[in-house]
């Protein structure tokens, strides 16, 4: 069966490269008709930040990635928070202890201090000497006696040791070369991440591992972790990185990769998660999805999706692409009645939360028919949602204050122009447009003046789309109140 797990740390929020890792294994599992497991890891306390696990799981399920088990719904093989998970990471450990092939470690911080410190000068790579794996058993006795405070380490091969990564093919590395013997416990009686990682994706039954290439280094460690429980490792497979455009590391600490920022600046979930599929690869005819840009559904993702595709060089993102995702996406949902409507609902709080402060909620055009006609107008002019509330849009959500002094002879003709409104029938642009030019002739009233007049009775504007199409967007109604409203 496969099951495959996302387990990151609620160091931070959720950010582009989490979210792809995430997004990565729910779709492996969606092809394998597997399961996906969100697991918190939490072991180290000092790093938690308050309220960060629960935020992930809104910002997952808001990307449409949904958990088969984890924190919230539970599962047979929870709990999926680590800091829960404390016993069994003890009983794991004692047996480590027991086989001896891992040991009690009483350094104190000042002699690794000075460790690092002796391999800097004489050029070395710093790592810990290991030297308490030669303790006797009377030195480790006495020294709990006296409760000298230790941590628990694990005992490394030697030699080089390879594994088939699912992406990057055969890779060997010689872990003791480069370090010491890692901390599997530490002295707080919390264990490390390396340990707490393999023990619980070996209960949990995780078959395969995908996670960023960062941890690559780290796998050889963990197989032999596996090893010697006697347990048989997952398949590991490590995503190449994202990258900016420049070449440059995104970096956890720039607000603008938070997916919180995404959603908040009205970017869809789908637009950001085929935005983020275009760099790394891992799916079919990657060159035609190129050129030609269309949002996929998740199942259609899923369909497409093939490990074996990912790149091993670093996927280079391309922000200026993502509004044409976001647009492309916009036309989407307008496709569907369904669709539509969860659009207007977004858009209703977009423009109670742009104008209540200003004006009344009873004032704002909120009439769900009017919103959606509107996105369908403007579908093809805006890359977001909250385009629609900008300075030069606002007029379609909030009546206009008209300020300028009012001329008799304007007023008259405002007054005719709507009565005659009034009995207009078609409202489409161009019958609004050849009564525009009728009125004017009939009138003996500038075509142009009229319309300017207009446009600014009815959207406070100087400049914008044409007076015909405003009034076909705005509607009878609201075009003869506002006219209205000049009247009075
Ligand atoms: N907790 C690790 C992280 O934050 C998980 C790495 C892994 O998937 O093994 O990325």
């Amino acid at each position: 069966d496969v099951r495959v797990r996302f387990a990151p740390s609620p160091t931070g929020f959720l950010h582009l490269g989490g979210l792809r890792t995430a997004l990565y294994n729910f779709l492996f599992a969606k092809s394998n008709g597997g399961k996906f497991i969100l697991r918190i890891e939490d072991t180290d306390q000092s790093r938690v930040v308050h309220g960060a696990a629960e935020q992930l799981q809104k910002d997952l399920n808001w990307a449409g990635i949904y958990i088969d088990e984890g924190p919230r719904l539970g599962g047979q093989y929870g709990p999926y928070i680590q800091s829960q998970r404390l016993k069994s990471y003890k009983e794991h450990v004692e047996e480590l202890l027991t086989k001896n092939v891992a040991y009690r470690c009483f350094c104190t911080n000042r002699r690794l201090d000075l460790l690092r410190v002796e391999a800097l000068r004489t050029r070395q790579i710093p790592k810990y000497d290991n030297r308490c794996q030669y303790l006797t058993e009377e030195d480790v006795n006495k020294k709990l006696k006296e409760n000298v405070p230790f941590c628990i380490r694990f005992k490394l091969t030697p030699g080089v040791q390879t594994f088939d990564d699912l992406i990057y093919g055969s890779i060997s590395y010689d872990v003791g070369l480069n370090e010491g013997d890692p901390v599997i416990f530490k002295s707080d009686g919390f264990p490390t991440y390396h340990f707490a990682n393999v023990v619980d994706d070996h209960l949990m039954k995780i078959s395969h591992v995908l996670r960023g290439v960062e941890w690559q280094i780290s796998t050889t460690k963990h197989i032999m972790l596996y090893r010697s429980f006697n347990w048989e490792a997952p398949v590991y497979g490590h995503l190449p990185l994202l990258i900016n455009p420049d070449g440059t590391k995104l970096s956890k600490r720039q607000g603008d990769i938070q997916i919180s920022h995404y959603r908040e600046s009205g970017i869809l979930p789908q637009a950001l998660i085929n935005f983020i599929t275009h760099s790394g690869g891992g799916f079919d005819k990657d060159q035609e999805r190129f050129l030609k840009p269309k949002i996929y559904t998740m199942d259609e993702l899923a369909n497409q999706f093939d490990v074996k595709n990912i790149n091993t060089h670093s996927g280079k993102l391309m922000p200026e692409r993502l509004p044409e995702f976001n647009r492309l996406e916009l036309e989407r949902h307008l496709k569907t009645e369904e669709e539509s409507m969860v659009l207007v609902s977004k858009m209703e709080n977009i423009i109670k939360n742009k104008f209540s402060f200003s004006v009344s909620d009873n004032s704002l055009n909120l009439d769900r028919e009017y919103i959606k006609s509107t996105l369908i107008w403007a579908s093809n002019r805006i890359n977001r949602l909250d385009d629609l509330v900008s300075n030069k849009l606002a007029f379609l959500w909030v009546s206009p204050i008209y300020s300028e002094k009012i001329d008799a002879n304007e007023l008259t003709v405002i007054q005719k122009f709507r009565s005659r409104l009034e009995e207009q029938q078609n409202f489409t642009k161009d019958d609004l447009k050849l009564f525009l030019k009728e009125f004017s002739e009939e009138n003996n009233f500038q075509f142009s003046n009229l319309t300017q007049l207009l446009r600014s009775i009815l959207s406070g504007l100087k400049e914008g789309p044409s007076v015909a199409e405003m009034i076909e967007i705005l509607g009878k109604e609201n075009t003869l109140l506002r006219l209205q409203t000049y009247i009075n």
